[in-house]
């Protein structure tokens, strides 16, 4: 589709950030642009259209997707924020970062058993978010819909972790 062409046209790729040595895949570009936003989104759930119950969107990227995600397929947003952010949590799951450590909670929305969540977020680098998003919503008793990224990082085994994730490009 001409619109998706569109979108990998789009993506920025910026040297050291946010540190030197680093490249961060920028998709706010794609965000940007109304065809190759929806061309994105639609292409992200259509393997998983009719099977899931709610849209989780991972911090902070992941929410702009998630919404745009809900509103298209008649469901609601669940977001999986950075540990601290969220008035009340239904679970905690910490992961590890390259540096460091980080943790993902959600609200207790996501706590409803069977739930099926399809989650959405920007970039698979090492994979270590979207798995820590799965151990979640596990945690939580609702079920892993499915998973879809804009982007994937390729030569950090991010796949590994999350091997049935759907990634539209690779960088
Ligand atoms: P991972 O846990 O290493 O797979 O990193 C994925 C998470 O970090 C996602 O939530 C991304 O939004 C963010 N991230 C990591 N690398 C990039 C990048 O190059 N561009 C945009 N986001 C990134």
């Amino acid at each position: 589709r001409a619109a998706l062409e569109r979108a990998a046209a789009l993506f920025r790729a910026v040297p050291d950030f946010p540190a030197p040595g680093v490249v961060f895949q920028d998709v706010t570009p794609v965000l940007a642009d109304p065809a190759a936003l929806r061309a994105v989104v639609e292409e992200m759930i259509a393997p998983y259209a009719g099977r899931f119950d709610a849209v989780a969107g991972l911090d902070a990227r992941g929410f702009l997707l998630a919404g745009f995600a809900a509103a298209l397929t008649d469901t609601g947003v669940l977001p999986l924020r950075k540990a601290g952010k969220l008035p009340v949590t239904a679970g905690h799951v910490a992961y590890e970062l390259e540096y460091g450590s980080a943790a993902l909670e959600a609200s207790p929305e996501l706590a409803v058993p069977g739930l099926r969540v399809l989650v959405l977020d920007d970039v698979l680098a090492t994979g270590g978010t979207l798995a820590a998003a799965h151990e979640l919503i596990a945690a939580c008793g609702a079920e892993v819909a499915g998973s879809a990224v804009v982007l994937e990082v390729a030569g950090l085994d991010g796949r590994d972790r999350v091997p049935e994730a759907l990634a539209l490009f690779a960088a």
